[in-house]
């Protein structure tokens, strides 16, 4: 037998080895066969293995007004409306100047300022203390909503408030969403009900925007299972699905919100959380288009915006001077990453912004806390930037840079 006759049949010994292997099944052992195991969703924390570019940028390339801000809140709430005057001060501004300077964070817009003295303790606190680092928006006064003069007297609130500093009006979801017929019960009171045409007029005749968040994430509204892909999140807070129950469907809330913005064309409505359906940016596009008194922000949804970055990019190219930066920043809210007040926020959105980077957390946290995804960065052009990181917000508010 040659070399080559010596090869090859050791080779037809191999092959027909290995057809017998595959023939007659040895029984392992357990320990040899790995079994899958069960592992709960919230210990799962993937590494990612991606080799890409890590760019850190630790303060903004120009002056940011975050108009999107959370600095004091109601100290009483039952059933998701806020009642009291008095403020919770989540941080001094001491506090939050030292964050400021470190991110080249100019002004810091507190849109909870509430009403009457709570807001003029406040504005006295912050605005007046520090000024043109803080500027605080008036919320309705829904606990006077069942007196009979209440489209009048709301008015004139928002007209007192502007007369103690208020640059503009807040409106949370608490509105389509909380607010009933008796305040806390009965039935939901609708976006566009007539007794709050006043309140939106009076903001149009003094040049006060309106913040306005309806809505949620589309998914609040789909049933929290396995399809729902903010399953984790309306798990861990079951209290935000408006899912079932009286809740309108969110193209009703949308639609209620948008009979309000036509039907009041010299009011100015900066639409947060980028027109509340990041999910869907031509719907938001169409809005804009059809009401030249929208803008939006970009206050947590970049969790949205960046696993779409080419859309989004687009989107902030053809509306740049309608779009503000917002971020939702809380001090203290240690259960929302994506809105707790932190350099490692804001080091987010610029790198979102900023930078072209692939592949990074939206959120400062172990588990991506809006959904498991991660985003991509959409590299503005410098003379956007500049736009939505203080031009467009420095008009609405109607202040010099
Ligand atoms: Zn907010």
């Amino acid at each position: 037998m040659n070399r080559r006759q010596l090869l090859y049949g050791t080779g037809i010994a191999l092959v027909s080895s290995a057809v017998a292997r595959a023939r007659v099944k040895i029984p392992a052992s357990d320990d040899e066969t790995p079994k899958p195991k069960v592992l709960n969703l919230p210990d799962y924390q993937p590494t990612s293995m991606l080799h890409v570019r890590e760019t850190r940028v630790e303060r903004a390339r120009y002056p940011v007004i975050d108009i999107h801000t959370h600095i004091t809140e109601t100290s009483k709430e039952v059933n998701g409306v806020p009642l009291a005057a008095e403020r919770s001060f989540l941080a001094t501004p001491e506090e939050l100047l030292l964050v400021m300077e470190r991110k080249n964070v100019r002004s810091m817009v507190n849109l909870t300022g509430g009403f009457a003295s709570g807001l003029t303790e406040t504005i006295e606190k912050y605005d007046k203390s520090y000024r043109d680092r803080f500027y605080t928006f008036t919320e309705p006064c829904y606990a006077r909503f069942l007196e009979p003069d209440y489209p009048r007297i709301q008015a004139q609130t928002v007209e007192q408030a502007h007369r103690d500093g208020a640059r503009g009006l807040k409106i949370l979801k608490t509105l389509g969403l909380y607010l009933r017929e008796n305040i806390t019960s009965g039935k939901l009171v609708k976006i566009d009900d007539p007794r709050f045409d006043p309140m939106w007029d009076m903001c149009g005749q003094l040049n006060m925007p309106v913040a306005i968040h309806i809505s949620d994430p589309i998914a609040f509204f789909t049933p929290t299972d396995r399809f729902n892909e903010r399953y984790e999140e309306l798990n861990n807070h079951p209290d935000w699905s408006f899912c079932g129950r009286d809740f309108p469907s969110n193209a009703e809330l949308l639609e209620a919100r948008n009979r309000v913005i036509a039907r009041h064309p010299s009011t100015r409505f900066i639409v947060l959380h980028t027109g509340n359906f990041a999910e869907n940016l031509e719907n938001v596009s169409q809005n804009l288009d059809r009401y030249p008194n929208m803008s939006v922000d970009i206050a947590a949804r970049i969790g949205e915006l960046g696993r779409q970055p080419r859309t989004a990019r687009a989107f902030f190219e053809k509306y740049q001077d309608r779009i503000l930066f917002g971020t939702d920043a809380t001090p203290h809210v240690d259960n929302y990453p994506q809105q707790l007040f932190e350099d490692a926020l804001y080091e987010i959105y610029f790198r979102f912004l900023e930078t072209d980077d692939e592949y990074f957390d939206y959120a400062p946290a172990k588990v991506p806390p809006q959904g498991r995804w991660r985003i991509y960065g959409i590299d503005l052009p410098e003379p956007i930037l500049l736009k939505v990181y203080n031009q467009n917000a420095a008009r609405e508010l109607r202040i010099s840079l």
